[in-house]
């Protein structure tokens, strides 16, 4: 049997469709590799969002070209992809840089990899249209074994693309269009992955809450609706999507937040800056106060909501007072989670065409002040579970013999003290203490079990 070894970066996006294509290749033959000098194929699915994560794949194609090299020696074959973003972006301009590759694909085009691996082994090819059929109409179906494997938490992508057009993002330029799955095709997938045994579904899509995806009925469903349809399937417990604009925060969804006890109570909803002058500049369409006004109206229907966002320092222009602006929404609303970075510019994006882009040494300064505060902020949130019984999903063993790892609502990992219990179980934990990556609790109830 050959063997496929993936190697996936960037978004959650990525993830599922490392595994969709995973999926696809054991039905060509292929037996999935967590060791690359073993593989036989060779898939980079590669992400483009900032500089550093583009440039981090050429210098992976690097490593990969001396294995190709050394295999060779041995009179053995290794064909090598490069799948994502990247791929998009950057097309026959791979093959020019990366002589090694065999292979370019975009993330729309993944579905046709059988078709282009036969043609590689005559010629190197690049497949980067954005073609008119679904992808996901060609994809086969994963095993229940395999599904098993990945874990009783899967992500499932119910939206692609963006027509956003943030002008620091190239995300509308690599993913394409919005494009929303059908509610059949969903439920469906959902049912599937229910029936091996998956507790939990996080709904992705680079804008999944612009979900408006055709419903059984022919009219259009939204997301709110949608979790809704997905709460009713046996097995399913857990409830989570990601990521969301402040823009798409609907009525229908913030109620979903109140009514739906599957739906965890957490949230990821980027706010970028809490400057209004940036925010405009970066096409957001919402001010700092539009922001804390909708987070006061989600908090109405969920008083206990995690709140995590992303946020861009040093985006062209930024003044140290507009800084400050990001630094006083950070300290009015109150962080879970973050994620933050230095503005990157992007080939292509408008911003990287626009003039006065900040120095590297003052982004540096300004994301170590805002990562500082962020981190205060998610310490003091993770303190404040200590005393609290929370349920916790049971994910994988621990770190230790006899603990059990797993994870809280609010998306904290949890170690526990218990080898009674399977994966899979809800379990509902006493958390006794707040580590700096993991909170550590006991069981005080068995709770929701898994079907065996
Ligand atoms: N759709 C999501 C939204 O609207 O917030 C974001 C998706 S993007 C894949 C993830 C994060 O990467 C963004 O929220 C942003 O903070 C960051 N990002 C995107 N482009 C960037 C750039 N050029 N430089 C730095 N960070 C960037
Ligand atoms: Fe990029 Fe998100 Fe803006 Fe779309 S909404 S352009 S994915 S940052």
């Amino acid at each position: 049997m050959k063997k496929v070894f993936v190697k996936s970066y960037g978004c959650q996006m990525n993830v599922y469709d490392a595994e969709r294509m995973a999926d696809m290749l054991t039905t060509e033959g292929y037996a999935e590799t967590k060791a690359m000098e073993e593989a036989d194929l060779v898939i980079l699915n590669t992400c483009h969002i900032r500089e550093k994560a583009a440039e981090k794949v050429y210098s992976e194609l690097g490593r990969v070209r001396e294995l190709k090299k050394e295999r060779q020696t041995h009179g053995q074959e290794t064909k090598i992809v490069v799948a994502g973003c990247v791929a998009q972006a950057e097309g026959k301009e791979i093959l020019r840089r990366a002589p090694a590759v065999d292979v370019v694909v975009g993330p729309q085009n993944y579905h046709n990899l059988p078709e282009l691996l036969r043609k590689a082994r005559s010629e190197r090819v690049v497949d980067t249209e954005f073609p008119i059929e679904d992808k996901f109409d060609h994809l086969p179906k994963p095993s229940k074994a395999m599904i098993r494997n990945r874990g009783v938490s899967s992500f499932l992508t119910i939206q692609e693309g963006c027509d956003k057009f943030c002008t620091f993002c190239v995300v509308p330029y690599t993913r394409g269009a919005e494009v929303s799955r059908s509610v059949s095709k969903i439920v469906d997938e959902a049912l599937r992955l229910a029936d091996a045994g998956v507790r939990e579904l996080t709904l992705i899509g680079q804008n999944v809450n612009a979900y408006h995806g055709e419903g059984p009925d022919g009219s259009i469903w939204s997301l709110g609706k949608l979790l809704h349809r997905l709460a009713e399937i046996p097995g399913i417990a857990r409830l989570r999507y990601t990521t969301s604009h402040p823009r798409d925060m609907d009525d229908e969804l913030i109620a979903a937040h109140r009514d739906l006890p599957a739906l965890m109570p957490y949230l990821h909803l980027p706010v970028q800056s809490g400057s209004n002058r940036i925010l405009d500049e970066m096409n957001r369409k919402h001010t700092g106060d539009e922001y804390r006004r909708l987070i006061e109206r989600i908090r109405k229907a969920q008083a206990n909501l995690a709140l995590s966002s992303d946020f861009i320092v040093g985006f062209p222009g930024e003044t140290d007072a507009e800084f400050e602006d990001t630094m006083r929404l950070v300290a009015d609303v109150g962080f879970a989670s973050s994620f933050s970075f230095k503005y990157s510019p992007r080939p292509g994006t408008p911003a990287a065409e626009m003039g006065l882009q900040v120095p590297e040494a003052v982004k540096a300064e300004r994301l170590a002040r805002l990562q500082n505060l962020l981190e205060t902020q998610r310490q003091a949130f993770n303190r404040g579970t200590v005393g609290q019984t929370l349920d916790v999903l049971l994910e994988k063993p621990g770190r230790h013999p006899g603990q059990m790892a797993g994870k809280s609502p609010y998306l904290q990992a949890v170690q526990i003290e218990t080898d009674c219990h399977h994966i899979g179980d809800i379990v509902t934990v006493r958390i006794t203490q707040a580590g700096s990556n993991s909170l550590f609790g006991e069981v005080v109830k068995p709770g929701n079990q898994a079907a065996a």
